[in-house]
């Protein structure tokens, strides 16, 4: 038997694939697993990922398949997500990570491969004006009336720019995403686990399409 519900969420930077990440998981009670959240908890902490992590971030390239994998693999092998599965957010975001977690997961494979469709043009605002707390990742959108000393309402933290949201490194990101990333549609569709469904409207209404796609999936 195969318990648990295994997602993977997909799409452009920007697209809204935290929010709604984050949302599913609370929805079906697993953890949500965010790659990009790891690797820049490993930089905050200053750890050896972090270490080797931090020069690849800021300019909006992508860090080593290896590394990774094995990050990855470390997270959804712990029990939460052996027991309840996961909700998998920035991964795999190559071929290589890809074909390195079907092998990983063999056994019990992703039941459900969401891809969150935004076009270029439009993440391209949402990244250039998304502002962030230092703290709890919490996220805002620059209107340009905010005080130079943003604070979050939620804990205080210092709302900023990620330093990938730069207009160098954003556009930098979307260019591997069309290079190294979109590629894994139709990997995904050649074996019948995609889902495309449209990233545009309110978080309630994006939420509410995704919702509908894997509780179907789940009766069937
Ligand atoms: P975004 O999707 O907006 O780029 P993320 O928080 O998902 O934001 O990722 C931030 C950065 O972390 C990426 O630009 C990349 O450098 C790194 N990263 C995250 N996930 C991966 C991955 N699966 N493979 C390689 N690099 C990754
Ligand atoms: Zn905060």
């Amino acid at each position: 038997m195969s318990a648990g519900v295994r997602i993977i969420m997909f799409g452009r930077q920007g697209a809204g694939k935290g929010t709604q990440s984050a949302r599913l998981a609370k929805h079906f009670d697993v953890p949500h697993i965010s790659t990009g959240e790891m690797l820049r908890n490993a930089v905050k902490q200053d750890s050896v990922v972090g270490r080797a992590a931090k020069a690849v971030l800021d300019r909006g390239e992508l860090v080593d398949d290896g590394l990774m994998v094995s990050l990855v693999q470390g997270r959804i092998s712990q029990e939460d997500a052996r027991t309840a599965g996961f909700v998998l957010d920035g991964f795999p975001r190559t071929i290589g990570q890809a074909t390195a977690f079907d092998s990983l997961t063999q056994t019990r494979p992703v039941g459900f491969v969401i891809d969150l469709d935004v076009n270029r043009e439009i993440v391209l605002g949402r990244l250039s004006s998304r502002r962030t707390c230092e703290r709890c990742d919490a996220i805002y959108t620059a209107t340009g009336k905010e005080p130079n000393n943003w604070k979050c309402e939620k804990c205080g933290g210092a709302v900023v720019q990620r330093t990938d949201d730069s207009p160098v490194a954003i556009n930098k990101r979307l260019d591997v995403y069309e290079t190294q990333t979109a590629p894994l549609i139709s990997y995904y569709q050649g074996r019948g686990s995609l889902h495309v469904v449209d990233g545009l409207g309110s978080p309630d209404q994006v939420f509410d399409r995704i919702k509908t796609v894997v509780e179907t999936g789940l009766r069937r």
